[in-house]
């Protein structure tokens, strides 16, 4: 088999949440493919090429690194958080089911990475304890109607929710609309979690509550948890620690 192709998750933050596993592929790497500023958090390194390239472009870089790897290089593809996560790794899986016979033929590794929701959640306490679900709010890769049709199934079934990608400079109404549409199944007093640049200097985490929340507290690198009927918050000095009990009751379900 001829080339490799490691599609690498570097966490949300700075190096501390980078595993040693992603460094080593970072370090082995000839070519290094990524959305430009998750490239800038990777050292340069004399004789590695770097190919950044603009968010939206997702198939376009899939299929470069793809190609790169297919003429015997060894290639990473820098994810933030984990590249399983709203990221690269099903990208370069599209890639290969649509793509030539020969990228079937390399080798392939996924290196897992501290997802943001992770990240945000070990920041507040412990809100991910029982049962969760994750939900990208960005309708670009599909409707708004099945966007909300999660929603209501979501809190319904009692799911805690961590929304990835809230709004952008394109989506700004998106994440006010989903409070709309919770409220009408939570109570006001569900916890609801901020966590903006975990990991990084300008990191901020704010805890408030669902009839309170405001849309505009998010931007683009902020990750929002919405508590389930069963999440605690315990005021203690400081921020306070939220959490979402092991087990779930009929009443709290
Ligand atoms: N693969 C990434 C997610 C990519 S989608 C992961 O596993 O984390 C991009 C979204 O992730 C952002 O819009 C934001 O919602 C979230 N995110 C990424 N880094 C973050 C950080 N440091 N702090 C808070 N949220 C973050």
């Amino acid at each position: 088999m001829s080339g490799h192709l490691a599609v690498v998750g570097i966490g949300p933050g700075d190096a501390r949440w980078l595993t040693p596993e992603a460094q080593t592929a970072l370090d082995a790497a000839d070519a290094l493919y990524g959305y430009g500023p998750y490239l800038d958090r990777v050292p340069a390194r004399p004789g590695q090429s770097r190919h950044p390239s603009d968010n939206r472009e997702e198939m376009r870089r899939a299929a470069d690194a793809l190609t790169h790897a297919a003429q015997g290089a060894r290639v990473a593809v820098v994810s933030g958080g984990d590249p399983g996560v709203f990221a690269m790794a099903a990208a370069i899986c599209e890639a290969i089911e649509a793509g030539p016979p020969a990228w079937r033929a390399l080798d392939v590794t996924i290196v897992p990475g501290i997802s943001a929701m992770l990240a945000v959640a070990a920041c507040a306490g412990a809100p991910l304890g029982h049962d969760f679900c994750a939900l990208s709010l960005s309708d670009n890769l599909k409707s708004w109607d099945i966007i909300e049709r999660r929603l209501d199934a979501a809190a319904d079934a009692g799911f805690v929710i961590a929304f990835y990608n809230p709004v952008s400079r394109a989506r700004p109404w998106q994440l006010a609309s989903a409070f709309e549409r919770l409220r009408r199944h939570l109570p006001g007093a569900t916890p609801v979690i901020f966590g903006r640049a975990v990991g990084r200097a300008e990191e901020a985490v704010t805890v408030t509550t669902l009839d309170v929340a405001d849309a505009t507290n998010a931007d683009m690198a902020t990750l929002v948890i919405v508590g389930s009927r069963a999440t605690r918050v315990i005021a203690r000095p400081g921020r306070p620690l939220v959490y979402t009990p092991r087990a779930a009751t009929e009443a709290s379900a």
